[in-house]
């Protein structure tokens, strides 16, 4: 017997069954957006929140509207009712979770109303060291944090402005404090919740620290490893996404104490439903 794909077995055992963390579980476990967050505390390059009805919108970033936490909760639970106990109940905007008190209300409301669902939030860590500690007190399953480079130069031009305590902050500056909060973070959190880091990857920019991030993920106990493709839009426009031979590249380099994860196609902030199997081009389905 070859004892590798045992072992490539046991690993994917250990990640909660979880459609963003565990690929075996992607299209197959349900998941809901919440779309309580619709501010953002750093401005990304390549992101153009949009909140609209039209079905045509696509990726993170994107609402057709955004919810208080109790319309939140209401929609969540007939969310539950139709989709099972076993779904995944995420904040992923339309902005930063961690930039919106209302995500907090939203969590303790669960906590009160389903304490058995499973909870997820992505961010971009900047708020993460403040929020840590609720975050574990409120018994948060799974945590994405977007990590896109450790270089504060490179980390700049992937997300210019960054603030802090109201004031903007640009280039290296704000490059630096974005990845010391993500790190700082990042140690809060560990081994208190499965973890994952997602790189948006454009290869001019970042593709020469995707194996830095990967040490870093591997470093701060983090066990899921996202790569995603830029959408090149908004100030990024102009700047190429990732060949195919470049992602399998990354690919490549991935360590095998950390699980990648390949099937991502970025959802938008308001998805609802199995991945895949959604009615319409509008994942808003309850
Ligand atoms: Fe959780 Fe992020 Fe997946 Fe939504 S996209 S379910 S918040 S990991
Ligand atoms: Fe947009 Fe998210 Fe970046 Fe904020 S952190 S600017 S919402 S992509
Ligand atoms: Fe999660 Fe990405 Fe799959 Fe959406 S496409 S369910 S964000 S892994």
């Amino acid at each position: 017997h070859c004892t590798a794909p045992l072992a490539q077995k046991a690993e994917s055992a250990q990640l909660p069954f979880h459609p963003c963390f565990n690929e075996k579980a992607h299209g197959r476990i349900a998941r809901i957006h919440v779309p309580i967050a619709p501010r953002c505390n750093l401005a990304c390059g390549y992101c153009e929140r949009v909140i609209s009805p039209s079905p045509d919108l696509t990726g993170p970033g994107s609402a057709s509207e955004v919810l208080s936490p109790e319309q939140g909760i209401e929609r969540t639970m007939k969310f539950l009712q139709q989709y099972g106990d076993k779904s995944i109940v995420g904040i992923a905007g339309p902005g930063d979770p961690l930039a919106n008190p209302e995500t907090m209300t939203f969590l303790e409301r669960m906590q009160e109303e389903a304490p058995h669902i499973a909870t997820c939030l992505c961010t971009n860590g900047l708020a993460l060291p403040q929020y840590a500690e609720k975050l574990i007190e409120l018994r948060i399953n799974t945590l994405t944090v977007t990590v896109n480079g450790v270089t504060p130069s490179v980390i700049a031009q992937m997300q210019p402005r960054v603030l802090d305590s109201g004031t903007w902050l640009t280039g290296e500056e704000a490059g630096h404090l974005l990845i010391s909060r993500q790190m700082e973070g990042l140690r809060k959190v560990a081994g208190h919740m499965t973890l994952k880091i997602n790189m948006v990857i454009a290869p001019e920019i970042n593709m020469s620290e995707v194996e830095a991030v990967m040490q870093l993920a591997v470093d701060s106990k983090v066990q899921v490893f996202n790569p995603m493709p830029l959408i090149p839009r908004h100030a990024l426009r102009f700047t190429r996404k990732p060949t195919h031979d470049e992602i399998k590249h990354i690919y490549s380099l991935c360590p095998p104490s950390l699980s990648l994860f390949t099937k991502c196609k970025q959802c938008r902030a308001d998805a609802a439903g199995i991945h895949g199997k959604e009615h319409s081009k509008c994942p808003t389905i309850v």
